[in-house]
């Protein structure tokens, strides 16, 4: 069984990284994937209301088609989109996904991949990161006479796949005839999933074995799968002795990696191996005033010297917390200082004491439990139904949460506080009374385990 929501997680991702973090924003983050019929093939996708529906299905049908084919392993998906409005008139929209013979192809439609947005310039060097960084540049100089493979490592979210980009659009750039493959594992591996079931294996390593620089995200996806690591093994062989350049990037150094055939971990072995690490406080500073400025934003010392303080595990957290300080400080009219940055910062996650859930699951919990979304709930809409489901679901994020009121207006985009203690009030008069409305906060809180 694939789990649905690790499905529309991964669906995110892979959407974010070809059509840009914009497009997932405004439009792909207020859908929710419903129900995987499995037997009919068929997704249900739900959106807040018919011009999202409309606008989702002529835009990006056929990124559904394909990811999701993908992602819950079968060779096409009917997808259906809903929204309240119109719930059962909607006929399937069939549109098989795109088939590998297609991808094998068009080797030079994937190269798209490559994310414009990750550049050597915009990656903020220092000594958590110099190697990766020093030898991904030294690559994109002399593709395949240096550094062969080159085997990136570190923990999630420290930079592996900027580096990957950088240097695919470093070589784009200097070498244009050059064909440069930015590949993640786990779509190498369905790739050739495809291959096999089509019986198009040939045409799969021929397309491999034409490219001149393959990047590799992630390459710890393909472990456990034997059949992918023999048919990668081959083409591996078959680009390095005919000096094109290949970059991994992994979790973890290939001694530590599992489920890897040793003769395929040697090889990986053979470059050189460099690792990005969690930035110092000082680097933390300067990647925080690169992306503001990169935000055509501004960050003053003190402020970026808040957030870089706060504790994180890795770059990405970091950039959320800049992009929730801004957002937060448009939202409320409030400018962007050290308070500010106290303030978003004393989230309920990174606190400890009592375990609490996450304040943005409870409010999309209780939505869906009445078949509504979480873009309803933040909306502006003053319709009683939703404004009674919005305080429910302020009164459970306060029940089962350490979030402060404010924190909990901010994630329903309410202007303060004041909302959040007069719908908990409001509730709780109710809830003396109301016994379905009482036995539905039950099963929520039951769903969170309290
Ligand atoms: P990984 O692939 O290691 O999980 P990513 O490359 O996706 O991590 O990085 C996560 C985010 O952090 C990206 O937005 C990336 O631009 C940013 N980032 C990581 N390291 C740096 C750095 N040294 N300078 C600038 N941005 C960085
Ligand atoms: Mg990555």
């Amino acid at each position: 069984m694939v789990a649905i929501s690790q499905v529309w997680n991964d669906f995110l991702v892979i959407v974010c990284q070809e059509v840009g973090s914009r497009v997932v924003e405004t439009w792909l983050k207020s859908l929710v994937l419903e129900r995987w019929d499995e037997s009919a093939r068929t997704v249900y996708v739900r959106a807040p209301n018919a011009f999202v529906r409309e606008w989702v299905q002529n835009h990006y049908r056929a990124l559904f088609c394909e990811h999701l084919a993908r992602l819950f392993a079968v060779t096409s998906v009917q997808v259906v989109f809903v929204d309240k409005e119109r719930e059962d008139v909607l006929a399937p929209a069939i549109v098989p996904a795109r088939l590998i013979t297609e991808e094998i192809n068009q080797p030079s439609k994937k190269n798209q991949t490559i994310n414009i947005t990750y550049q050597f310039d915009t990656f903020v060097v220092g000594p958590s990161n110099s190697l990766s960084y020093a030898a991904a540049h030294a690559v994109t100089q002399r593709p395949g006479f240096v550094y062969n493979p080159l085997f990136v490592y570190g923990g999630s979210g420290l930079g592996k796949t900027h580096l990957m980009h950088a240097i695919g659009n470093e070589i784009k750039k200097k070498y244009r005839k050059l064909t440069v493959l930015y590949q993640p594992a786990d779509r190498f591996v369905n790739e050739f999933i495809h291959a096999i079931r089509f019986n198009k294996v040939d045409l799969f390593k021929e397309k491999y074995r034409a490219i001149d620089v393959l990047l590799i995200d992630d390459i710890q996806f393909i472990a456990h799968k034997e059949q992918t690591q023999e048919a990668f093994f081959h083409i591996f062989n078959s680009l390095y002795e005919s000096s094109k350049q290949i970059v991994f990037s992994s979790d973890t150094y290939p001694k530590a990696m599992h489920g890897i055939a040793e003769r395929l971990r040697s090889r990986f072995e053979w470059g050189l191996i460099t690792d990005v690490q969690m930035p110092t406080l000082e680097e933390r500073v300067a990647i925080l005033k690169r992306k503001a400025e990169v935000m055509k934003n501004t960050l003053a010392d003190d402020v970026a010297c808040a957030i870089a303080e706060q504790p994180m595990t890795s770059v990405r957290e970091l950039e959320g917390t800049l992009i929730r300080l801004f957002a937060f400080s448009s939202l409320t009219n409030q400018p962007v200082n050290v308070e500010l940055v106290r303030k978003i910062a004393q989230r309920p996650q990174v606190g400890g004491g009592r375990r609490t859930v996450n304040i943005e699951q409870i409010a999309e919990r209780v939505a869906q439990t009445y078949q509504y979304t979480l873009a309803q709930l933040r909306s502006k809409s003053r319709n009683k139904e939703i404004t009674l489901i919005r305080q429910v679901a302020m009164f459970l994020m306060k029940k089962l949460s350490d979030a402060s009121l404010l924190d909990i207006a901010i994630c329903l985009r309410r202007k303060d506080h004041s909302t959040v203690a007069h719908a908990v009030t409001k509730i709780e008069d109710l809830l003396a009374h109301d016994a379905q409305l009482k036995s539905v906060i039950e099963t929520v809180e039951r769903s969170f385990g309290h």
